[in-house]
């Protein structure tokens, strides 16, 4: 598959002569790989100066002076542990005197390589210990000055592995590099920008100059963030083809069912609403497949527009699977979405890992047989068992607890389904882009104005007894309210408030009227606990966050988080978004222990001001890293290495534009430009892609 030109630099680094088996194990860890194009694309981090050195004051800390010195004598260790010292006149500063110090060393060796008299150039740390200049273990000691460069890059490293021995590898990795790779970049754009070509981008990566090399304004790394964004966009643009070009199933749909869904709902649509319902709805009525993501802030209304488009599959005499990413979740959307269907005279059934023997039989029978005609279940739904008579659309909740593989995996089950994936956490533009490239989107961009903002305050933890004693009032007032902890139980290494406490002390205060739900309960357990919360036989609900995601109790109007500094905003924002459903006035209390971070502070801070998720969502973005938005770190489109988040921000458009085109007009990547993008593809390992073009 791979052009033999590339095999070298897809060898191990284990390959490298002079790296065994114990420093390229170092470097798989430092890297996360181990192949030598993985050492091109790690980023030295700074700059460190070698200087040569006429007086000694104008030393600046971090440096690496450089000296011409003679060596004078070799002072013996007292005794085997003591350090070994060479006593040394510095040439290039008249007479000043140098100890170069050892630790660890070979007496003989330094012997032969240091006699008294030897005239040599050293660079190394220098600091001064007992009014004596001292340089331990010099980076350098050679004959030839030229050999010690001026400025050096310095880069991540992990335990054991050295700068050098990096510097040493990212060396012989550009040895490995083809002679001549051709230019992917479309000339307009190298003219526009100045951009270096590949080679060279990666050459001046690894040789900065200046600190101003290690910057975005580096065109270098403007060049090779291109690259790896151009690769990933290419990638997502071949799947959206792939997609597009797949003959799906026209769902034209009737409007039978949904017509009476729509006399039924209690409420009036948002206007947003109505207008994702219809974009998706011509989406699913055209034979082609439909690929959507979906996406709306917390409580905009998601699973209503998922149920519309469920119909219209049922219109069309199709099945539909609704899978989520908890039983908590499938549960409450079987029951809120059966009892919409039971009306209307559609047959929903639940499958998750809990429906076990006759039942379990019984539930794959209708699914086989088409009785079942919406199914909503977890992960369960696509075991190999599960088999759909007829199965023409996926909806997935809470997409971001899912992968980009198990998207394209899920799609697989049945006969080319439409696919619309639903977002719990609105995101950034840009790493819709990243991750979403291959669908089209369908935005909720309004809140039922029934909604009313929560009014959210951050506490110290030391208000807590006070907040218990208010709590009293609010239960007389028939409030309800969510108290949710970090943790379940005590753990040994962690002082993090736990449910099971908390539990405890408030089911004391308040006997009867206390529930506590948490992830190592059984399921039957935790459904039993949330209907009596759903009923308000319960009108507190002790929690972690198993709570987080999509649960659905309107009557809630009050949410205490207990070590709020602990939790991710995208989190803090799920779990708030569990109160202000309905009309009445809903509380946030964020409770924080000392010491506060600057982060957990300013994460605060943004969940005090504002409600709107995207623009938490962006400032999440701004607070930690691009994979830790999307909930687990995935495998496959996320792993940047070369470009970060301010110049996705600038770069994506662009070179999504570019993939879209090109896959247009070169759908097999043919034409002398197409074959220059593959070498980019292979060189991103997007193999599997090129793959699926040539298959056809
Ligand atoms: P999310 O987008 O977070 O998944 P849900 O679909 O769970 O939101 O909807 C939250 C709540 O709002 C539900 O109780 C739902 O019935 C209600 N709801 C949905 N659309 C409207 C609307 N247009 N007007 C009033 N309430 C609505
Ligand atoms: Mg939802």
């Amino acid at each position: 598959m791979r052009p033999p030109a590339l095999y070298p630099i897809f060898n191990s680094i284990e390959s490298i002569k002079g790296i065994g088996i114990k420093t390229s194990k170092l470097f798989k860890r430092l890297l996360d790989e181990d192949k030598l194009i993985y050492l091109l694309y790690h980023k030295p981090v700074s700059l460190l100066n070698r200087p040569r050195m006429s007086d000694i004051h104008s030393i600046q800390p971090g440096d690496r002076p450089v000296f011409k010195i003679k060596v004078i004598s070799h002072i013996k260790p007292p005794s085997r542990k003591s350090p070994y010292r060479i006593l040394c006149q510095i040439q290039s500063f008249k007479g000043d005197e140098l100890e170069i110090v050892f630790f660890n060393y070979h007496k003989d060796y330094l012997i032969k390589q240091l006699p008294e008299g030897t005239v040599c150039w050293i660079s190394g740390s220098v600091e001064l210990f007992n009014g004596h200049l001292q340089m331990s273990h010099p980076d350098y000691i050679t004959f030839d000055e030229e050999k010690i460069p001026l400025i050096e890059p310095v880069y991540p490293l992990t335990q054991g592995l050295t700068n050098k021995m990096v510097e040493f590898a990212v060396t012989q990795a550009m040895r490995a590099l083809p002679k001549n790779i051709p230019e992917w970049i479309d000339e307009t754009l190298l003219k526009q920008t100045g951009w270096p070509d590949f080679k060279t981008a990666l050459y001046e990566l690894h040789h900065p100059k200046s600190a101003i090399d290690l910057t975005n304004e580096s065109k270098a790394r403007q060049r090779l963030a291109y690259d790896e964004i151009l690769a990933n966009q290419l990638a997502l643009a071949i799947t959206r083809s792939r997609l597009k070009r797949q003959k799906g199933n026209a769902l034209k749909g009737t409007g039978e069912l949904t017509g009476r869904l729509k006399e039924l709902l209690p409420f009036e649509l948002t206007g947003a609403q109505k207008r994702v319902i219809s974009e998706i709805s011509m989406d699913m009525a055209c034979d082609f497949r439909m690929g959507r993501l979906l996406q709306g802030d917390v409580g905009s209304g998601k699973t209503i527009v998922a149920v519309f488009a469920m119909l219209q599959a049922t219109e069309s005499g199709a099945q539909t699977a609704l899978m989520c990413p908890t039983d908590i979740l499938s549960r409450q959307h079987y029951k809120k979405i059966n009892q919409l269907a039971e009306e209307i005279g559609v047959h929903v059934v639940l499958l998750t890992g809990r429906e076990k023997g006759k039942t379990r039989a019984l539930l794959l029978k209708e699914i086989a047989n088409g009785t079942a005609q919406i199914v909503i279940g977890t992960h369960a739904l696509f075991t190999p068992d599960v088999i759909f008579q007829n199965l023409k659309l996926v909806v997935i909740d809470e997409q971001h607890r899912f992968g980009v593989e198990q998207r394209l995996f899920l799609t697989q089950k049945g006969s080319a389904p439409d696919l619309l994936v639903m977002t719990a956490t609105p995101i950034p533009r840009t790493l819709a882009l990243t991750y979403y490239g291959d669908m089209d989107l369908s935005v909720i961009d309004e809140k039922p104005a029934s909604r009313q903002k929560v009014d959210t305050r951050v506490i110290p933890a030391k208000a807590r007894e006070e907040t218990i004693s208010k709590l009293k009032t609010l239960l007389q007032n028939g409030q309800q309210i969510y108290w949710v902890c970090p943790l379940v139980e005590e753990s040994e290494k962690s002082d993090l408030a736990n449910a099971t406490d908390r539990y405890n002390e408030l089911n004391a205060l308040f006997p009867n009227r206390v529930g506590l739900i948490h992830g190592k309960m059984k399921g039957t357990e935790k459904d039993a606990v949330m209907q009596a919360f759903l009923n308000k036989e319960l009108s507190v609900l002790v929690a972690t966050t198993v709570i987080e995601v999509g649960v659905d109790v309107s009557s809630a109007t009050v949410m205490i988080i207990e070590q709020a500094e602990r939790f991710g905003l995208a989190q803090l924002h799920q779990l708030r978004g569990r109160i202000g459903r309905g009309a009445d006035k809903s509380v946030c209390l964020l409770m924080y222990d000392y010491p506060l971070s600057e982060v957990a502070k300013r994460r605060l801070e943004v969940m005090r001001q504002t409600d709107d998720g995207f623009i938490i969502a962006e400032e999440d973005l701004k607070l930690r890293g691009a994979g830790e938005i999307l909930g687990t770190r995935q495998s496959g489109l996320e792993n940047l290495r070369l470009s970060n988040f301010e110049l996705q921000a600038e770069l994506i458009s662009t070179a999504r534009q570019d993939a879209l085109n090109i896959i247009k007009t070169d759908t097999m990547l043919q034409t002398p430009r197409g074959q220059a993008l593959k070498m980019l593809m292979y060189l991103f390992e997007k193999d599997v892609y090129i793959s699926t073009i040539s298959a056809g």
